[in-house]
């Protein structure tokens, strides 16, 4: 699309934020598929109001109210961050009766540096579990939303102020379609050229885990004097005092007042650029990083050109905040909170990458399928405390024994797939033995209680097995059953006519 093709006056900011909003309910669906998820978002008057919502067709309330005061309350009281609320909030906003009321929920604000501009309201399922693992998943969506509202609210803003709007829409799509960060300074290098001039454009990170240092991200433009990757001490320079202060600077070589040095004090040796502008990528002390613009030449420049450029420097914070927080949220969204293997959806994912593989290159594969033996008597009799502890320390002992190259995922509650490729049956039938005795052997100890498990694990091959993940793990799984039948905590590999329970 060209820059003149775009209507101004219908201009609709939105679809940044929904579409934002469409891709992480996805990831939390994946996550934890039992889910109610409902957006609110305020109306023009400042009321939240109920926009969209995605539910889960077993689950459905018909009573959620469309607007929320009770919310608003919880999220006055709480510094932007995931909470969850009582059973009396709950049963308000609900309309149920808090007597009747066993569901967890959870608020996270949506919203940036003080500003609210929504919140995503979580249903989670009784007895769904509710850890800190779950809470940071919610919390990076809202946040991640949250770093999109403000660059809609910023276009929104300047759509009544500029006619430069054109240019900064075309800036933010592309900052919203990017997928690496460095196409994120190629794009701005690209369109702040109708804006100001310069020679080179440099990506300067400072992260939170570093805070006494900066680095180099990206350079577009020649690498004189700086390296990608390089990180700097955190003083006496001009991208310092720009992280520091949250304050743009400019440097001119014809000042009589010189800054300390430009990336390091006294930097200026074989420094070729005269001019330098240093954006932080957030109006904050201690900002995330900084956008330096390095110029061969002198030239005035015009306050309206810095304000753009502030702009555009905190759709780049925004846009790189976006894109650490989705592969955090894709990485949480891909393991299981429990066991932290392989979650089903990312186990199957993987499986079918694997089988694929194995059929071009005629590569061995091999499924492992695993139960606990009477497990539900360790609920029973010591609670699901002690379970949950089993389960944990069981996945440590699988990972444990396996190779790295394998793929141990859970498949349900007390069961476990792993995938071993390019290893042969019967190699893989041993290291399947010695993982059934490393569990017999184990002794789980928590709280003064000391229990023994054992598991039952069926082996299926590729192709002799099954040709497909379908009828691999159903040929795994009746071999499990099979070493169940015998007595369990033992190894069985599927032989023809081998059932699962179910066939039994
Ligand atoms: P078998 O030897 O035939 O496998 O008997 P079992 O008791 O292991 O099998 P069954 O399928 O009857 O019971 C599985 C139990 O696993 C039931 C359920 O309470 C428990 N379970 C499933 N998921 C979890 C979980 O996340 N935490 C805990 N603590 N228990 C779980
Ligand atoms: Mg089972
Ligand atoms: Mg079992």
């Amino acid at each position: 699309m060209a820059l003149t093709d775009i209507d101004l006056a219908n201009l609709d900011t939105k679809p940044f934020f929904k579409s934002q909003v469409n891709n992480l309910i996805e990831i939390l669906l994946s996550a934890y598929p039992e889910i109610n998820i409902y957006l609110y978002v305020p109306d023009d008057a400042g009321n939240f109001i109920l926009q969209e919502l995605s539910t889960n067709q077993d689950h459905v309330f018909d009573s959620i109210l469309p607007e929320v005061p009770v919310i608003t309350e919880i999220l006055a009281q709480e510094s932007f961050s995931s909470t969850f609320i009582s059973n009396q909030a709950n049963a308000a906003i609900f309309s149920q009766d808090p007597d009747q009321w066993s569901e967890h929920s959870l608020v996270s604000p949506i919203g940036d540096q003080g500003t609210l501009a929504g919140f995503l309201l979580c249903l989670l399922p009784a007895g769904g579990s509710t850890d800190d693992y779950n809470l940071a998943l919610f919390d990076g969506v809202a946040k991640s939303l949250g770093a999109n509202s403000v660059t809609s609210n910023m276009l929104e803003k300047y759509k009544k102020k500029s006619d430069h709007l054109s240019v900064m829409l075309e800036v933010n799509t592309h900052l919203n379609i990017a997928v690496t960060k460095t196409d994120f300074l190629y794009e701005i290098s690209r369109f702040g050229k109708y804006f100001l001039h310069f020679d080179r454009a440099v990506l300067v990170l400072h992260p939170e885990e570093t805070p006494e240092y900066f680095i180099v991200d990206s350079i577009e433009g020649d690498e004189v004097g700086l390296q990608q990757g390089m990180s700097y001490p955190l003083y006496n320079s001009l991208v310092s005092r720009s992280i520091l202060t949250g304050q743009h600077f400019v440097f001119k070589k014809s000042h009589k007042t010189k800054p300390e040095g430009i990336y390091r004090t006294g930097d200026y040796q074989g420094y070729p650029y005269d001019q330098v502008i240093a954006f932080p990528l957030a109006k904050v002390k201690n900002a995330p990083g900084v956008l330096v613009l390095e110029s061969y030449s002198e030239y005035p420049v015009k306050q309206s050109e810095v304000g753009i450029f502030e702009m555009i420097s905190q759709s780049l914070g925004a846009a790189l905040t976006r894109f650490s927080l989705y592969e955090r949220l894709n990485n949480y969204a891909t393991i299981d909170t429990l066991t932290h293997l392989y979650n089903l959806r990312a186990l199957k994912q993987r499986f079918e990458e694997e089988l694929a593989r194995a059929g071009r290159y005629q590569n061995s594969l091999v499924v492992l399928f695993l139960d606990l033996d009477k497990f539900k008597l360790v609920n029973d009799t010591y609670g699901h405390l002690m379970g949950d502890f089993v389960l944990r320390e069981t996945s440590q002992i699988i990972r444990d024994s396996i190779r790295t190259s394998d793929i141990p995922g859970r498949y349900g509650g007390e069961e476990f797939v792993v995938i071993m490729v390019n290893a042969d049956a019967e190699a893989c039938l041993k290291s399947a033995r010695r993982l059934c005795s490393a569990i017999n052997n184990h002794e789980y100890e928590m709280n003064a209680i000391n229990i023994q498990n054992k598991i039952s694990i069926g082996l299926s091959e590729f192709p002799r097995d099954g040709e497909t993940m379908q009828e691999l793990i159903q040929s795994a799984d009746a071999a499990m059953y099979t070493a169940k039948r015998r007595g369990g905590n033992q190894v069985v590999k599927y032989e023809k006519g081998m059932v699962p329970k179910s066939g039994a």
